[in-house]
């Protein structure tokens, strides 16, 4: 998968056969190796000898200076069985690097360089002396991958997998109705990806989101969602052709803080749209509080474009965060989502009660729209029409369904 920035590679997986050749010494790297299966020979030539300097096994890292120096390999490296390795390419380790105490990064880099010095001398001297340097088996080398490293070649098997998640169409789309609660009538439905692993099965966007921010990957996964809700959104309104007079649902996506950096975003949203042939007013970007305290400027200003463009805004998860009330006044929202968390409370705490109070009141002053999410029963729905929500989501209506469940839903409950 690309990254929108194609210098920053994250990582890969490659895999040899028995015998291949994964790195020659002299020959120029810019990436190191994690050993995540099979058995990875180290050696080096010397008047015509090899000299078998370690043998690696799973957890085992080699090829590392190549991502402080990217100077020439000083020795080479053979898959003795068959092996697959987890690639850690430059750009990703400086990028990583970069973002580090700057003491810590600092540290690091001394250290290898000084461990590359000396390693640099050993490997200059006699042949003699480097079979001195053979390692003494020790235990380390025999009994398993201590936990840490398992963990971190854990994360970079999941890294890779949800690299390739995208082009192997393990991702998908649910999507949850949002009703009118007054009437009971259908109006739109919020995109909600979920994760189709072969193995682990259906694994919940709590699990990788914040990964694919993290190396991001939410950018081109992003103009994913974007796309296939749009293309969706557009066969349910068709499906409603020969109903008179039905409420066109809205299609309400979530949008990370990461996505909101890439300048080309909102041009690229707005070519979706018109190759969709979906209106933008259909389309409300759901932004949490991270989006705003991240880069208040740069969020403004991304409200501002899509609105422009036509598609609304809303602010999620309110008053989850530190200073919900203030984001009101100084981001242009068209719609308040209230977090579950005081949904669920609503009934047996006051305080809950009195916090959706106080803002419904604020939200029609301001002309903001409420979404009441997770009511998972009738009772809530009630108290939450009473106190003024306009809408609402929850497993009391429906849970976030597959396309075609989804657009059946709609048939049958759109006004
Ligand atoms: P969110 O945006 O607040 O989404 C609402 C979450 O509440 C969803 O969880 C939904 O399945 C769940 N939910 C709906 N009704 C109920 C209910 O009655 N009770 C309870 N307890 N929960 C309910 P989900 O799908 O696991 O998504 C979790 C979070 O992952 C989302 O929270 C959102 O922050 C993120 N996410 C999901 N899809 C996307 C996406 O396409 N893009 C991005 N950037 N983030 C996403
Ligand atoms: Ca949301
Ligand atoms: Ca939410």
């Amino acid at each position: 998968m690309n990254t929108n920035n194609p210098e920053i590679k994250v990582n890969y997986q490659m895999n040899y056969p028995a015998g291949a050749a994964i790195l020659q010494e002299g020959a120029t790297g810019d990436c190191a190796y994690i050993i995540e299966k099979g058995l990875v020979e180290i050696s080096v030539l010397r008047e015509d000898e090899k000299i078998v300097l370690a043998v690696l096994s799973e957890g085992d890292i080699f090829g590392e200076m190549a991502l402080v120096s990217g100077d020439v390999r000083s020795a080479s490296a053979h898959a003795l069985t068959p092996t697959s390795l987890s690639v850690i390419c430059r750009p990703y380790f400086q990028e990583k690097l970069a973002q580090t105490d700057p003491i810590i990064a600092m540290l690091m880099k001394l250290l290898l360089e000084r461990f590359h010095e000396a390693r640099s001398k050993l490997l200059s001297m006699s042949k003699v002396c480097l079979l001195d340097l053979k390692p003494k088996k020790r235990d380390s080398d025999l009994t398993a991958v201590n936990t840490s490293q398992r963990e971190t070649l854990e994360r970079f098997k999941f890294i890779n997998e949800l690299q390739s998640a995208l082009d192997r169409q393990e991702l998908v789309l649910h999507y949850q109705p949002i009703y009118l609660l007054a009437t009971g009538i259908l109006v739109g439905f919020e995109a909600l990806i979920r994760w189709n692993h072969p193995l682990k099965g259906n694994i919940p966007p709590s699990q990788f989101i914040d990964i694919a921010e993290d190396t991001k990957d939410i950018i081109p996964i992003g103009y994913w969602i974007f796309e296939t809700a749009c293309n969706d959104l557009k066969k349910m309104h068709n499906s409603l052709d020969g109903q008179t007079n039905p409420t066109l649902p809205w299609m309400s996506i979530n949008i990370s803080p990461v996505q909101i950096k890439d300048a080309n975003l909102v041009g690229r949203f707005a070519e979706i749209l018109s190759r969709c042939g979906v209106k933008p007013s259909a389309i409300k970007l759901e932004l949490t509080e991270h989006v705003l305290v991240e880069d208040p400027k740069q969020a403004l200003l991304f409200i501002h474009n899509v609105k422009q463009l036509g598609m609304k805004v809303a602010i999620d998860d309110f008053g989850t965060g530190y200073s919900s009330l203030s984001y009101l006044h100084m981001f242009p929202f068209d719609i308040l989502k209230i977090d579950n968390t005081f949904v669920a409370n609503i009934i047996s705490d006051g305080r809950s009660q009195g916090i959706v109070n106080a803002i419904v009141a604020l939200s029609k002053n301001l002309n903001i729209d409420i979404v009441a999410e997770g009511i998972e029963n009738e009772a809530l729905a009630a108290v939450l029409l009473d106190l003024g929500c306009r809408y609402g989501q929850g497993y009391a209506y429906s849970r976030p369904l597959p396309v075609e469940e989804a657009t059946q839903f709609l048939q049958s409950h759109a006004g």
